[in-house]
């Protein structure tokens, strides 16, 4: 198996610690399913810190980002160690939170048991985002809750969330004493999503991205929409997705203007970030490193032949251009002919099972008038 692959996917518990800031900010949040290339990411470099061993990984990006979490951890056990011994540390530990009524659970990067009863607990958290502040992080908080229910000896817990991209690290230190108001907290969040779910919305920014309900919540396009009649934007009557045909004609056309004038505000703004060096109070200029691709492949090969075989070299080729293939068979064909070779050469592609349909894209066109 890929070692990178071990921990590629936890369960989530419906209210887990992760997604509790959500579930305060608006009951009526949902989580969504599915993974994307960052969250991909996160999860290969965090195998590798597990495994204390950042040359698992192939991306250099990705390797310096473990890198740099684990300096960062043996800095600190380094200067925790002048006081106390390490007498125990626990990777991807299952925390689990009994409040009140309620039960969760989640998973803890690392902890880290002293013999002097104190621990200290690592999160990695290795996407673009920030994060609210340890002090008062309920994901934070609420770990910490499961670590001090999991080890009754420890008396004082010190958390780091450590965000190797933004090059910052947020700490605080939990007593047991401080467990009483976490599990207030957690418990009402809790409580509340679970009583009010489908009847409170409260929209907010960085909630609404990452909720499945973002499409069809009423709440949220009434206020997102509000940008379109300020613009002078026809907006319907009714926001709703179930509206009458007319209300969905309006709704789609805003919906478009507003896609358009998304991509064309954020192409700006980040001109003006690179070109004039503007400012923009909460956002800091960053890159991310598009793959790298042999845009000439013969020229590609020529310099790796005696690297790698032929045979290896096509593997890696992914695709093959029809419309350039096409091209180079017509050419040869006698005049009068060339629809004829197009057509044989998809036949005899299709018959050794080399060819595949592209899938159909449906989109909803302006019918002109
Ligand atoms: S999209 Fe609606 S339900 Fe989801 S978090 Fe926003 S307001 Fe709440």
């Amino acid at each position: 198996m890929n070692p990178l692959s071990s921990s590629t996917s936890r369960p989530h518990a419906e209210h887990s610690p992760s997604a509790l800031k959500n579930y305060e900010a608006c009951p009526s949040f949902k989580g969504r399913s599915g993974t994307n290339p960052i969250a991909e990411a996160g999860t290969r470099i965090h195998t590798a810190i597990e495994n204390g061993d950042p040359s698992l990984l192939a991306d250099e990006v990705e390797r310096s980002l473990a890198e740099w979490c684990l300096a960062f951890l043996a800095d600190n056990r380094g200067k925790k160690s002048v006081n106390a011994k390490l007498v125990a540390s626990h990777q991807e530990v299952r925390v689990e939170m009994s409040v009140g009524d309620f039960y969760t659970y989640g998973t803890s990067d690392l902890v880290d048991l002293y013999d002097d009863g104190s621990g200290v607990l690592y999160d990695w958290k290795t996407g673009y985002g920030s994060v609210e502040d340890a002090e008062v992080n309920v994901q934070v908080q609420a770990y910490a809750f499961g670590v001090f229910a999991r080890f009754p000896e420890l008396r004082n817990l010190d958390c780091y969330l450590v965000l190797p991209r933004r090059g910052e690290i947020t700490y605080a230190r939990y007593a047991r004493a401080d467990m009483e108001r976490v599990q207030l907290r957690i418990s009402t969040i809790i409580a509340r999503a679970k009583e009010s779910a489908g009847k409170i919305f409260n929209p907010k920014e960085g909630v609404c991205d990452y909720c499945a309900n973002q499409g069809s919540c009423k709440a949220l396009a009434e206020k997102a929409l509000l940008i379109g009649s300020k613009s002078g934007f026809e907006v319907p009557d009714n926001v709703s997705l179930d509206g009458t045909p007319a209300d969905r004609a309006k709704l789609l056309k805003l919906a478009n203007l507003l896609a358009n004038w998304c991509e064309d505000t954020k192409k700006e703004l980040l001109r003006q970030a690179l070109e004039e060096g503007a400012e923009i109070p909460g956002y800091k200029l960053d890159q991310r490193r598009t793959p790298r691709t042999i845009d000439n492949p013969l020229l590609g090969y020529d310099a790796v032949k005696d690297l790698v075989s032929v045979e290896e070299y096509l593997l890696a080729c992914t695709r093959v251009s029809m419309p350039q293939l096409e091209k180079f068979v017509a050419e040869r064909a006698p005049r009068g002919h060339k629809a004829e070779a197009k057509q044989h050469l998809e036949d005899v592609l299709r018959g050794s099972g080399a060819l595949r349909d592209e899938g159909v894209i449906h989109l909803l066109k302006p019918i002109r008038s």
